[in-house]
């Protein structure tokens, strides 16, 4: 899978994600992440990409032609598709969650485009951008680090990204659930013990067990989805 970050900041990028699990991931060659630097698409010397808004207002604006240049360069050079999809970083977005992390890991290319400043021109998110994606109801000074929340989120869901002691599949959010406590050595830590059943070597027990701490875990901290999951799956 190929993320192409657009940025104004590309070192804030690439040392990130060449760290760790999405490090591996890209020296394995199982993603790919191709980060451009849109200043590289100013077409004057000073290389500036930013102006001030039309109608007045504080803060500046970033234009819209070296973000379109650098979009064409990406499709141009190495998408197969015409129209991949491109995220647009923004507070006015859909809230990223687990879903869309699915939805996402299943294209080939995704584009990422990181806004700074006040934004970026109207015109040109008007033309490119398929997916507007927030990752919460706050405000940061740029897009560097909601891309690599995604490209995170991402490529962990890609086969092959995640050993098999690291899977996906039992994780928070997978069937709609929060995961199960858990414990690792000693067996007693502070007078406090590990719950017997997980040292029975009982499977069918210890499953209903976690199970069952995934509903109690979900009810008192997202009651949201503890609806949501009753309402789909069982009944009380
Ligand atoms: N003026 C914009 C507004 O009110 O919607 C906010 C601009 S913000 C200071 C600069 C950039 O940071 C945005 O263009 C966006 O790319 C990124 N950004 C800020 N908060 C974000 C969030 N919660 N989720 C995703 N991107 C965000």
């Amino acid at each position: 899978m190929n993320f192409h970050i657009l940025t104004l900041f590309p070192e804030m990028i690439k040392g990130c994600l060449g760290e760790s699990i999405t490090g591996r991931a890209i020296e394995k060659g199982l993603i790919n992440t191709n980060v451009v630097n849109i200043r590289d698409f100013a077409n004057n010397k000073s290389r500036h990409v930013d102006d001030y808004t039309y109608g007045g207002g504080a803060g500046m604006l970033i234009q819209a032609e070296p973000v379109y240049q650098s979009y064409m360069h990406v499709i141009e050079k190495y998408c197969k598709r015409d129209r991949p999809r491109v995220i647009y970083t923004t507070p006015q977005g859909r809230v990223f969650n687990q879903d869309m992390a699915r939805e996402f890991s299943e294209e080939e290319d995704l584009i990422i485009l990181c806004g700074h400043y006040e934004g970026i021109d109207e015109r040109v998110l008007e033309l490119i951008v398929t997916d507007n994606v927030s990752i919460g109801d706050f405000v940061l000074t740029g897009g560097e680090l909601p891309a690599m929340v995604i490209v995170d989120a991402v490529s962990r869901l890609v086969p092959g990204v995640l050993g098999s002691d690291e899977s996906a599949v039992y994780e928070s959010f997978y069937d709609g659930l929060l995961e199960y406590p858990q414990y690792t050595r000693p067996e007693e830590f502070m007078g406090m013990k590990v719950p017997p059943v997980l040292l029975s070597g009982h499977h069918k027990n210890i499953e209903a067990w976690r199970h069952e701490q995934s509903l109690i875990r979900t009810k008192e901290r997202r009651p949201d989805l503890y609806e949501k999951y009753m309402s789909e799956n069982e009944k009380e």
